[in-house]
C-alpha cells in the first residue's frame, strides 16, 4: 500500500516536472562491495561504505578504507554528508570516519579560527573512544548507540538491530520512514530471533560475507541466512546483499560466487527483488519499491 502511493506521488511529481519528494529523490550508493581484510588490502572490491540519501539528507554508513577516494570516484559530493554512522570497532566500518568528518565541510573555521559544527554522528561508545576530540569537536551532535537504541532524527525513527559478532559491541540500522522502512543488518551471524529485527522492512540491506554453506562464526553465509529471511514477515519487498569477503569475490574464491548466491536466495525464498552490489551501483528506492 505505502508502495503504491510512493509510485503514484513519483508519477504526479514528474508529471508535474517537480522534484521536491523525498520519497522520490532517496536513494543508495555503493561506495564498497567488499568487506573484510582481503578486500580492505587489495582494494578487488572497494570498502568505502555506502551513502544513503533519505528526506534530503545524505547519511553515510560505514566509511571503510578508501571511502574518500571511492566517493569522489562516484562523483558524490563528501559535502552533502550530514549523518555519519559507525556500526562497529572495524577497519571497513569506521577507518575513514574522521576523514568524511573533515569532508563534509568546505571551511573548517571562520576568520576568527571559529570552528564549524555540523553533523550528527551515530556510533558505538568503541568507536567514539577512537575518534580524537577534534574532529568529535566539529560535530553538532554525538549519539552513542547499540543494538537497542532508538531515536528520531529530522522526524524519521532510527533504531538499532541486534547483531552477534565477533567480540566488538555493534548494531546495525534500521530507518523507519513515513513511505518505507529500510534496514541495513551490519556484519553479523544468524541467531534465535534474527529476523525480528526485519519484520515490517521493505528494503533489507544485507552483509553477506561468504557462499553457500561456508561457514565463518563472526559472519553468515547464504544457506545459514535463508531460513531466517522465510521468516521475516511480510517479506521485504527488496534485499541487496553487499559487503562480500575473499570467499565470495577475490582471486583467492574459485569464482565469483554473488551471481550464484543472487540466484539461490531468489529460488529459496519468496524475495523477487534481490540484487547484488557492486562498487558504485546507484539504486533509487522508489524502484526497489515498486518491484514486484
Ligand atoms: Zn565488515
Ligand atoms: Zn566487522
Amino acid at each position: 500500500m505505502k508502495a503504491r502511493f510512493l509510485f503514484t506521488w513519483c508519477i504526479f511529481i514528474r508529471r508535474k516536472n517537480y522534484n521536491t519528494s523525498p520519497g522520490c529523490a532517496d536513494k543508495i550508493v555503493i561506495l564498497g562491495s567488499g568487506g573484510g581484510r582481503h578486500h580492505i588490502r587489495t582494494q578487488y572490491r572497494a570498502t568505502g561504505g555506502i551513502l544513503f540519501h533519505f528526506n534530503n539528507i545524505q547519511a553515510h554508513i560505514d566509511p571503510g578504507p578508501g571511502a574518500i577516494v571511492r566517493i569522489n570516484q562516484f562523483n558524490e559530493d563528501p559535502t552533502k554528508t550530514e549523518l555519519f554512522i559507525s556500526t562497529h570497532f572495524h577497519l571497513d566500518h569506521f577507518n575513514d570516519l574522521c576523514t568524511m568528518i573533515e569532508a563534509s565541510r568546505e571551511k573548517l573555521h571562520d576568520k576568527n579560527y571559529v570552528y564549524k559544527k555540523k553533523g550528527t554522528l551515530i556510533t558505538t561508545q568503541e568507536v567514539l573512544n577512537f575518534i580524537p576530540q577534534y574532529h568529535l569537536n566539529m560535530l553538532e551532535k554525538i549519539i552513542p548507540f547499540t543494538s537497542n537504541s532508538r531515536i528520531k532524527y529530522n522526524g524519521v525513527e532510527i533504531v538499532g538491530t541486534k547483531i552477534e559478532h565477533s567480540h566488538t559491541n555493534g548494531f546495525g540500522v534500521r530507518f523507519n520512514l513515513s513511505e518505507y522502512s529500510i534496514a541495513f543488518s551490519s556484519d553479523t551471524t544468524v541467531f534465535d530471533g534474527f529476523e525480528e529485527n526485519f519484520h515490517g522492512v521493505d528494503i533489507l540491506f544485507l552483509n553477506l560475507l561468504r557462499p553457500n554453506d561456508i561457514i565463518c562464526k563472526r559472519h553468515m553465509n547464504t544457506d545459514q541466512v535463508i531460513p531466517y529471511l522465510n521468516k521475516i514477515n511480510p517479506q521485504p519487498k527488496a534485499l541487496i546483499i553487499n559487503h562480500f569477503g575473499a570467499y565470495m569475490d577475490s582471486p583467492l574464491s574459485k569464482k565469483n560466487y554473488v551471481p550464484s548466491q543472487v540466484i539461490k536466495i531468489k529460488r529459496e525464498t519468496q524475495i523477487r527483488s534481490v540484487i547484488a552490489g557492486e562498487d558504485g551501483l546507484n539504486i533509487k528506492i522508489s524502484e526497489l519499491l515498486n518491484k514486484v
